[in-house]
């Protein structure tokens, strides 16, 4: 009998474990979840050994949970990946869901043309619990950041978010469930793959690098930045308070439907005098679908006129970490305002796209 060999290497796999509710336990005196260590996390998912992968780790000497998560923390990440893009044929980010949105985004804007997967996952139940959600997700994204294409190339090429029955784009999910298994969602970007029974992938839906030019990570986060959320009543001392903190760069406005704020000359003034002052401004609607169109509306129009730049569909996860990544590459306000316009890593529809539709 013939023994049938192939000659395909193991895939390799680098797992690197920032903390979160997939390795949590219990503490014994508060009954609070806190984060725990890698081989706990380990030790309850023996079925990774017949996976048949060569897979390392990295783990944070701290596991945290990832409400405490910073941009150090996502250059600890970014550093990791290039210290190691070489040697792997993909990545896995073991991370709380809090806040993973951002990191995913961080992260999408920190790897410039990277061509492997970074997959990021997490569980919202802890993975040494009997009904637990962690072992699939952990599981499966392993599956897809060792997945080729029928080139042989790696089938995804872009951090993304693995979580039960997706993958999404990083740059577009946001946790939209405290609750549910299914905690993802990217209401303006379609699904990269389906988890069922098997993986359906959609390589038409799939970021690729648009250049020859090498991966390369870029550090540096400008933290000099706020949110300012709108709704109806909202006084001039809150909004006149945000405006003028000192030392803000950037700020993210999330409006009402496509882009539609007061209209009182009070707030408008605020505002133009702000952006005079040089503070970058993006308009980013509070509906989780659709895109801003400021010149719809004349409640709209009036930001446009300010001199508020619109954020086109980006989620608002997406918009705060790019304003952080595009000053922390030493960009000048009007540099950055262009920037925010378009595209760096499919996190939105740009001009050019948006033209078309
Ligand atoms: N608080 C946890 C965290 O983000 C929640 C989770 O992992 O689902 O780390």
């Amino acid at each position: 009998m013939k023994t049938m060999s192939t000659d395909q290497p193991k895939p390799r796999i680098l797992m690197i474990y920032t903390g979160g509710t997939i390795g949590m336990k219990e503490n014994a005196e508060t009954g609070a979840l806190e984060p725990f260590d890698f081989n706990h996390l380990l030790e309850n998912v023996p079925k990774i050994k017949r996976l048949d992968y060569e897979i390392d780790s990295y783990q944070f000497e701290t596991p945290i949970d990832s409400s405490a998560m910073h941009p150090k923390h996502w250059e600890t990440i970014a550093k990791v990946v290039e210290q190691n893009y070489d040697d792997y044929d993909g990545f896995v980010v073991l991370h709380g869901t809090d806040t993973m949105a951002y990191t995913a985004s961080a992260l999408s804007f920190m790897l410039e043309n990277i061509r492997k997967p970074v997959v990021i996952t997490g569980s919202q139940l802890p993975i040494g619990e009997v009904r637990t959600d962690g072992e699939e997700n952990l599981i499966t994204a392993l599956q897809v950041a060792a997945a080729k294409d029928k080139k042989g190339e790696p089938m995804v090429q872009e951090v993304a978010i693995l979580f039960e029955d997706y993958l999404w784009r990083g740059n577009r999910a946001t946790k939209h469930s405290s609750d549910n298994f299914n905690a993802f969602k990217s209401s303006n970007y379609p699904r990269l793959a389906k988890i069922g029974l098997g993986i359906t992938y959609r390589p038409e839906v799939m970021w690729r690098s648009k250049n020859n030019e090498p991966f390369k990570v870029h550090y540096g986060m400008d933290t000099n930045v706020a949110y300012l959320d709108l709704f109806p009543g909202i006084s001039e001392n809150v909004v006149r308070h945000i405006l003028t903190v000192p030392g803000l760069k950037g700020l993210v406005m999330k409006t009402f439907g496509s882009g539609n704020g007061p209209t009182d000359p009070w707030f408008l003034e605020a505002v133009k005098a702000a952006v005079d002052k040089g503070l970058v401004i993006v308009n980013v609607s509070q509906c989780e679908n659709g895109m801003v169109l400021p010149s719809r509306y004349g409640a709209g129009f009036g930001l446009e006129k300010a001199g508020v730049i619109s954020g086109h569909d980006l989620t608002s996860e997406a918009a705060i970490t790019k304003l952080m990544f595009l000053f922390g590459q030493g960009m000048s306000g009007e540099e950055v305002k262009v920037a925010m316009e378009n595209s760096i890593s499919g996190e939105m529809n740009d001009k050019e796209t948006i033209e078309k539709i």
